[in-house]
């Protein structure tokens, strides 16, 4: 590798916990926080269950509701900066739909999120070494909604979007042949490609939020380096996902088109969940291929890559049940 890596990572995995504030109709409705903080420490959580126990769960950093996006990115940061030093990077975020996920990777206008402040630390490392390394930005952004691929950077004529597909490339990495790949050579303009892409995400469907909560959103940053003292050129992803919805969809709506969205849901979640969990034990089988998601992130998950999954959290009560299956979750792929 180029560079010694600034820190040292505790192993190739990290989950980060985030729970939203309590809001305004949350509090007009009677709900009550169930998420307890010790303010002393910044890895630990209590859930208070409906029988008056508390559940603790730990992880490796837990953001409480007044961390703001700035907080999040500092300790994001030593991750994502791995990657101009040639490593494959993977950030998701996992949880209910409404917890924050969107927020945490996109954020707002106001309180931009990981996927924004990245590019622009990207930047900022490419000028700092300027002189020595030689990078090459380049952005995709793509969704996978039932197990199929759309292209979220194609040129709105061509909406619909064309399908895409997975191929194995002949080094044994996962290509998919005629992504837009778009160059970027400044943060000024990272924001418009972005917000155009998840504006695309939403075409189509009768409501933006409705759909985005199915679908699987992507955005790539791949980065070439070229070492100017030795020659030695790098090429290498950073894949920032804002996962589906993870929330269990309730009986009465279950037939029909939601079924089947449901489906492809949990199979691609659980086909995440297992891939990671098999990755953290270190297990000699990885089952890449049972889930879209999980096949085309094959190459950049596992190996030296580093992985870093937010699972979000409400702090409602009303939301006690879909808390506890989130933080179930991510315990399991600690
Ligand atoms: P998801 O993508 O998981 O469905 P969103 O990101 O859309 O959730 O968040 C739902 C709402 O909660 C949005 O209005 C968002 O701005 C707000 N929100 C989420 N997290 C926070 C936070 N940490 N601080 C303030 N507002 C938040
Ligand atoms: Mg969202």
């Amino acid at each position: 590798k180029l560079y010694n890596e600034v820190i040292e990572l505790k192993g190739n995995i990290r989950v980060f916990c985030r729970c939203r504030p309590l809001n305004s109709e949350e509090v007009a409705s009677g709900s009550t926080c169930v998420v307890e903080f010790d303010h002393s420490q910044d890895s630990e959580l209590q859930v208070l269950s409906s029988d008056s126990s508390k559940k603790p769960f730990k992880f490796d950093h837990v953001f409480k509701p007044e961390d703001d996006q700035g907080a999040v990115f500092a300790q994001t940061k030593p991750i994502i900066a791995s990657v101009m030093d040639g490593y494959n990077v993977c950030i998701f975020a996992y949880g209910q739909t409404g917890t924050g996920k969107t927020f945490t990777m996109e954020g707002t206008q106001e309180n931009r999120g990981v996927n924004y402040r990245t590019l622009e630390e990207l930047f900022q490392i490419s000028e700092e070494r300027n002189g020595i390394m030689r990078y090459e930005l380049f952005v995709s952004m793509l969704e996978v909604y039932n197990e199929k691929i759309r292209d979220l950077l194609v040129e709105s004529s061509e909406q619909p979007a064309k399908k895409l597909e997975i191929k194995q490339a002949a080094e044994g990495t996962q290509e998919v042949p005629g992504l837009v790949e778009s160059r970027v050579f400044r943060t000024e303009e990272v924001w418009e490609l972005l917000k155009s892409g998840s504006r695309a995400r939403s075409v189509g469907s009768t409501s933006a939020n409705e759909l985005s909560s199915r679908s699987h959103c992507l955005l790539r940053v791949m980065v070439k380096g070229e070492n100017l003292i030795n020659g030695q050129k790098t090429k290498s992803h950073l894949w920032m996902v804002d996962l589906a919805g993870s929330e269990r969809v309730g009986r009465i709506e279950v037939e029909g088109d939601r079924l089947r969205e449901s489906q492809f849901i949990n199979k691609s979640l659980s086909a995440l969940g297992d891939v990671i969990s098999a990755l953290a034990s270190k297990s000699a089988h990885i089952p890449y291929r049972n889930s879209k998601l999980t096949h085309m992130l094959q190459s950049s998950l596992g190996g030296d890559c580093k992985t870093l999954m937010f699972v979000q959290i409400s702090p409602s009560s009303a939301d006690l049940g879909e808390t506890l299956c989130s933080l179930n979750f991510a315990s399991r792929v600690r």
